[in-house]
This record gives structure tokens, sequence and C-alpha cells, in this order.
């Protein structure tokens, strides 16, 4: 230091002045200078040793340096916003205004400083070359991919012009709204941008039925909008039923709750086609039939019914519909049942012993078995087991459902739904694809705006979404954070800010603890964050409502209701960084029966449902085979790759594979890591086969979300998913997939 001192006072002063010319002289020390403690940090401490404090400019010196320092490298907290359950806590190392590293926090309880590794992609995802840095314009085919730069103000002018001129001619309903679950905090994920098409009059898009809709109606249905335990209670449980739910992929940390109770000795009983990792350490896997849980339930029911395991001094007060729902559950024999879900009576008839004789007794249901057109059904009937045995008003015991009930939100306010007229027409997103190709709609989509969202390789039926994209009468803006797929369609690209670079509020639908996180670095490039994106086109617009040009905190504050006891008095937008706000039910936690109770219109919990009656003609669960001439039932299930399509851009995820029983290799000549055809109706992909008995017999399995990019024809697994409905909310039923599978050398490439 003292050497560094003595150099000439010339370079002092341009030191001083200029950081740049620091690294100018010091470029390899400040380049690693995260790896080695001298330089900034060391120039700091040594200087604090030496430093004369009367002399003007060595403090200045010190003071630059720790400025510096503190720009360069520093820790910040988050909150993962993606699509999961857990929504984890996040410590965020920056460096000169670049994440470098993300890191679990202990924030958030639930989590408790794990994450997955998937978020540890992060800084490739936000500062990778696919990163989109300014608006752009399509300059060469739908689908290609060519662009040419151009400034906000012509974006935003583009857009106007286009969209009025749509407005003009067929009306505001024409321009529709394509927006998923990118981002999960309250202002990215739904807020100023809802309340800008609302105000504009754009047709309404339906979004639960692509995911989650189908088991949240199921849900409600039965037991109304309400929290029904924490997941943390999980330890306390002595049997576990994990059914559909690949827990160490989707809801990781329930896992740490599952290992808890095993150490006191719960049983652990697996529902899941395939082998799951949690099935490995199972006392009972059932390797059920895709499709099929609404009769693997009823079976349970009955065979509880049938060995004296109903609680009917439950039943009696709290259930409705109960003896109807029986009627229906005694309808197949034990051999039928089992037979339709490929599993042995003995196991049907185990799981019921333990389920009557065991308790705290949990069900952690996933949302797989809502992938199918009995996928309403197939849960309302597991949904019914805890109601029939009894298993509430236990901590651990229950049904672990219900989590985003906890929450006081506002979504009629943070979105602006009185801005929607009665009769705008509604568009249901699992079949928009279809609905851009249909000559009769009326009018017909002719604007479209995607964000949030990366359509081609999410929605089902690939083929026909990309056809309906590639029209060149269709004008598409995609805002986005990285060139997707989807991205490639666009007329007009817009830059979107990550959330590490913006404000917001998380909720979580898997557990119980309300978050903020604030911005970490700067907008990358000319990215916005979704707010100031439609603040802005609102003003292009001319729209001169002062709920369109609210402010951040604003939204945050408009989207919970202030005066909820839990909230503290503290407003939304003000939530310290650094804790996790728990809610509470009645001074203490969600524990139904104690502490919260069904809110269906009965007040009880309900098995047979008028509502779903007069919605759907189903007031109890039915089961409807799937009818199709391809053999093999095709899963494609979230992995440790991905969530949905996010990070399907990053070369660690661009292996694509199909698993495959070895019975169905052997029959169909197929060996280990062939390169195969897997096809039906709607498309064809290419995959690398992988033998394993993970998955049984008639069933296939390959992980969704994978780019064009890993495709040699353009087509993923979304190319052979089905676009018909689940029996509930309309719902996307992937797991109806059938498929054959050949060697690639039967057919020409
Ligand atoms: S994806 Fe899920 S498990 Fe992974 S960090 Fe985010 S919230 Fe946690």
């Amino acid at each position: 230091m003292r050497l560094l001192l003595g150099i000439p006072s010339k370079w002092f002063c341009l030191f001083q002045k200029n950081w740049l010319f620091y690294r100018a002289i010091f470029p390899d020390t400040i380049r690693s200078h995260t790896e080695s403690p001298f330089p900034c940090g060391w120039i700091r401490r040594a200087a604090m040793r030496h430093v004369d404090c009367s002399n003007a400019l060595q403090l200045q010196l010190v003071n630059t340096c720790v400025q510096e320092e503190k720009r360069m490298m520093h820790t910040a907290p988050s909150v993962c916003p993606l699509d999961c359950a857990d929504t984890c806590s996040f410590t965020v190392t920056v460096e000169d205004e670049h994440i470098v590293k993300v890191r679990g926090s202990r924030v958030n309880p639930l989590t408790r400083g794990a994450i997955c590794a998937k978020v540890s992609h992060y800084p490739e995802f936000v500062h990778g070359s696919d990163r989109l840095l300014t608006p752009l314009k399509r300059t060469g085919p739908k689908g290609a991919g060519q662009f040419a730069r151009i400034t906000w103000e012509e974006a935003l002018d583009l857009i106007y012009t286009r969209f009025t001129g749509i407005q003009q001619e067929y009306g505001a309903e024409a321009i529709v709204p394509l927006n998923y679950a990118g981002p999960h905090g309250f202002l990215a994920g739904g807020s100023m941008d809802l309340r800008f098409f609302h105000r504009l009059g754009a047709s309404n898009l339906v979004r639960r039925p692509l995911c989650g809709g189908v088991k949240s109606e199921a849900f409600v249905s039965t037991y109304g909008a309400v929290p029904l335990m924490r997941p943390e209670h999980v330890a306390e449980a002595q049997l576990i039923l994990v059914w559909g739910n690949n827990v160490t992929v989707s809801q990781m940390h329930l896992m740490s709750y599952i290992n808890a109770a095993r150490r006191r000795g719960a049983k652990l009983v697996v529902i899941d086609p395939r082998r799951v990792p949690v099935a490995r350490k199972a006392d009972l896997h059932l390797a059920i039939q895709p499709g099929t849980d609404v009769i693997l339930a009823w079976a349970l029911a009955a065979e509880l019914e049938r060995i004296g395991g109903l609680d009917h001094a439950f039943i009696a007060p709290h259930v409705l519909g109960a003896e109807a729902f029986l009627a229906e559950a005694r309808r197949l024999t034990l051999a039928e049942a089992a037979a339709l879900c490929g599993v042995e009576a003995v196991q049907i008839q185990q799981l019921a012993a333990w389920y009557k004789s065991i308790s705290p007794a949990v069900i952690c249901p996933g949302n797989g078995p809502e992938r199918n057109q009995n996928g309403g059904s197939g849960f309302r009937a597991v949904f019914a087991l805890p109601a029939l045995a009894g298993k509430f008003g236990v901590v651990g015991g229950g049904l672990l459902q219900g989590a985003s009930a906890a929450f006081p939100k506002t979504p009629g306010r943070l979105q602006g739904e009185a801005w929607r007229s009665p009769g705008t027409r509604s568009l249901n997103i699992v079949t928009i694809g279809r609905d851009l190709l249909d000559p009769d709609l009326r009018p017909p989509i002719k604007g479209l705006f995607i964000y949030n969202h990366n359509p081609v390789i999410v929605h089902v039926d690939q083929n026909t979404m990309k056809r309906g994209l590639a029209r060149e009468d269709l004008f598409t803006v995609v805002c986005d954070i990285v060139l997707t797929d989807s991205v490639r369609y666009a007329d007009v690209v817009l830059p979107a800010c990550s959330h590490f670079e913006y404000a917001d509020l998380y909720p979580s639908y898997g557990h119980h603890f309300l978050q903020r996180a604030e911005a970490v670095i700067p907008p990358v490039g000319e990215a916005l964050p979704n707010t100031e994106i439609f603040r802005r086109l609102a003003r292009r617009f001319g729209f001169t409502e002062p709920a369109l040009q609210a402010s951040d905190a604003d939204l945050m504050d408009e989207a919970l209701t202030l005066d909820d006891a839990r909230l503290q008095g503290i407003r939304p937008s003000q939530l310290p960084l650094d804790q996790a706000l728990p809610m509470t039910f009645q001074g203490g936690d969600a524990v139904l029966f104690r502490t919260t109770f069904p809110a269906t219109p009965s007040g009880k919990i309900e098995l047979y449902s008028t509502a779903l009656e007069k919605t759907y003609g189903l007031p109890l669960p039915r089961y409807k085979p799937v009818a199709s001439p391809y053999p093999l039932t095709l899963l494609t299930p979230s992995s440790d790759r991905r969530i949905t399509s996010t990070f399907g851009n990053l070369a660690y995820s661009d292996e694509v594979w199909i698993e495959m029983h070895p019975q169905d290799a052997q029959t169909r000549d197929l060996c280990e890591g062939m390169l195969v055809r897997v096809w039906n109706d709607l498309g064809e992909v290419h995959l690398r086969l992988r033998l394993t008995e993970d998955v049984r017999p008639g069933v296939v399995c390959s992980p969704k979300g994978a780019w064009l990019r890993t495709s040699d024809n353009g087509q993923t697994v979304s190319a052979l998913a089905p676009s018909h409905y689940a029996d509930l909310c309309q719902g996307a039923c992937f797991n109806d997939t059938r498929v054959e599978v050949a060697a690639m050398a039967e057919k020409a490439l």
C-alpha cells in the first residue's frame, strides 16, 4: 500500500477522479479481484491501517475504494419468481452490475437456504448471448428470427398504429394477450398489463386451464378456497401418500419434511406411473396407469368402507354427498379396479388398511393427475379420501392443498377487472393455436401480445400453434427476457427485465409465506419491467386514467387487503426484505377443522357438487377411457433441467430423450441409445431412447420444455399432445397423448 501511495501524485489525482484509469493500470488485478485478496478490498484494508486521517487525499482514496468495492461486488436478497411451489428466498452475488451467483437464503423458513440446481444458471440466463437488449422489428419471414433494432418510441408507435388499425376494422376483441406464468410475482405476473388490456377492450384469455386449473377447480368445489395445512406439517405425519407428485423436482423442499417424518417412523406411499426418485424410498409404490386416479381413489374408498375405515362420526356433520360418492365407488369390484389401474389388488388393500389405521395421514398431490380427460374427477375422488376417513383436525393430517388461498389477495383491484365489460369474449389458452387458424372465429384474432410465455414450446398441438403464429396477417408482439422460439414469430420484440431488475411482491402456491424483493441490478440493455412497458403503452394509447400510471409500490399495495391483520399494519410495498411474513389463521397455523374450515356453499366438504353439476353436468366424479389407435401413453413431466421452458436456451438443458420399459423396446426391436421417432396423427419427434424399468410397460416418458434447438425436424414433444379438454376447467390433457415408437431407420428423415 505504501508502494501504491508512494506513486507520483499525478497518478493519485487521476486515480481519484477516474477509476477507469486505475483499471487501465491494473487490469489483471481488477479482473481477478473476486479470486484474489489484492485489489480494492486489499487496498481499502491496507489503507485503513496506514491512512493519514489528516490527509484529505488519502481519505478520498480510501472512500473511492470503498464505493468501488461496493459497486463491484456485493450480495443482495431476492426471491425465486419461477413457476414452482417453493418460492425460495435467494442471496444474489452481484459484481459490476452483473449477477454472478445465486444461492439460497434463510429468509424463507420453509426453504431454509436450499435451492435447486436450475437457478444456478441464472447468471448465464440474464447476461448470456440470448438476452434481448433492445426493441426489435421483424425483417425476415415469420419464425426465422430475423430482426432489426428499433427504439422504444418506434416500437410503441408501431404497436399503437397496428393495434388501433385492428380495433377500427375488427374491434378490440380481435386483439388477444397471450401470457402465462413466466414470473410469479404479483406485479410482473399480472397487474398493469391486465389493466391495459382490460382498458383496451381486448379479448379475455382464460389462463388456468393450461396448468393447475383442473386441480384447483376440483379442490375449490370440494373444500372451497381455503388453506388446509402448512407443508412443514408433513413432518408430523405418520402416513404420507405422495400422489402424482415428483417431489424432488417439483416441490423439492417438501422432501425434507417427508424425510423428517420418515425418521420418526412414518410410512411412505407413492402413487405414480413412474418410479420417480421419491418412489425408491417408499414402503409401497403403486405404478398406476395414467388417467386412472379416479378408479384407484374409488377402489380405496370402497375398500375403506368394506374394512370399517370410514369415519361416520366425522362424515355425518362435515361431509356432503358421501353416500352418493360411495355408490359410484362400489360399482367396480376391487379386481376390476386393480386391472384398470394396472396394479395388484393386494396393493390397494394394503394401502386401505394403512389409511384406516394410521394417523396423522396426509395426501400430497402434484399436478400430474390433472393432465387427462379424467383429471378433475381423479382429483375430486382423491380429495374425498381424507374426508371419508376423518383425517382432518390434527397437525400433519389431511391434504396438502390450498396454499394459494392463504394470502389476502385482491386480484380484481390489482388487475383492473372493473374495466372488463361483462360481455367481453373469453378464449381458452389451451386452444389459442386452433383459434388462430379458425376461419369462423368472430372477430378473428388479428393482434397477439405474447409475454411471460413461450407458447411454441409449452402448448399442446405445437404444429397448429406454429401455423397460427406464422400467419402473415397476424400482428404479433412478443415481450421476453431472452430470444425464445416464440419470439422468432414476432413482428415487434420488446426486451423485458428479469426479476433481478425490478421490485416485486411474491405469494406462493406451495407455502404460506409472503415475500418482497427489490431490484439487485439495473435493467440490462434497454430492457424494461412489464409494469413500465404497459405504463408506456397506456400513455401511447392516450389512456389518461391514473390507475394506468400507478407506481410499482402502489401496485404492491393494491395486490392485498391492506387492513388484513396479518400484514401487521405494514404496507406490502414496505415489507422488510429480510423477512418472510407468515400467513396465519386465528393466530395459528392452518389446520382444517381447527383454524380453517371448508369454504363451500354448504360449509361442508362437498363430495357431491351442485356447482359442478350445473357447469359440467358432473355432480360426482366419472371415468372415461381414452380411445386411440396408438398403443403407448406419452408422459411429458417436469425435469431438473428447466422450469417448463425457462432455461431451455442454455446448453446444459439441450439433451433430450425418451424413456421406455425394456419389454416395450423388445417388442419393437429397439435398443438403448437408439435414435427413435415418436409419432401420432399430430406430429413426429426424434429422440434418443433410454431403457428403464422406472416407467411401466405401455408408458413412455420424455421431459417437457426442450426448445426447438434440440430438434432436427422443428418439433418437440408438445407437437404430439392433443387439444381436447379435461372434464373440469377445460384443462389441457398432455397425459392423454398416445404415440407409437420405432427406430429412425424405418423412415427416411
Ligand atoms: S425453481 Fe423452485 S426449488 Fe428452484 S429455486 Fe425456484 S422456487 Fe426454489
